[in-house]
């Protein structure tokens, strides 16, 4: 299997790296958004958020707030935004789990802009139904 970010983590491969611990790695992305752009990421291959391991939550969500903090502090951030790409419709182009932190900035100009729908009648229960059905916890 041929990983980049896995490539990275090995050092094989060149990164900024921002912070690191025993089992998570931040680096600034190569394309990013903005300047200060970073991904977080597992150091165990993991495909995507589904395949992350429970044990990895606390160290990524751990690790993403020490670099926003950062973020914010370096370029004086009003707001960021932390996303997650899952599946290639969803935009994932990089097929090892990673959370992106964007810096944001007044006028910016990026947006989500969906066509909001609307819920009518119990069409609300019933999407709720529908998936509590599947929840397993
Ligand atoms: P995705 O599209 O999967 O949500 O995000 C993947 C991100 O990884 C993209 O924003 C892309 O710019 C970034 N990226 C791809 N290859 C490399 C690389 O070799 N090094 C770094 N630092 N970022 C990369
Ligand atoms: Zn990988």
């Amino acid at each position: 299997m041929d990983c980049i970010f896995c490539r990275i983590v090995q050092k094989e491969s060149p990164a900024e790296i921002l912070y690191e611990t025993y089992n998570v790695l931040a680096m600034l992305d190569i394309r990013p958004i903005h300047f200060g752009h970073a991904l977080v990421i597992p150091k165990s291959h993991c495909v995507d958020f589904l395949t992350l391991p429970e044990q990895s939550f606390h160290d990524i969500m751990h690790a993403t707030q020490i670099v926003a903090r950062a973020l914010v502090k370096t370029f004086d951030l009003e707001g960021f935004n932390v996303f997650s790409n899952n599946g290639r419709i969803a935009g994932q182009s990089v097929f090892h789990f990673h959370l992106h932190i964007v810096p944001r900035y007044v006028g910016d100009a990026i947006r989500f802009a969906p066509m909001l729908k609307s819920y009518t009648g119990r069409s609300m229960a019933e999407n709720g139904e529908r998936i509590r059905r599947n929840i397993q916890p």
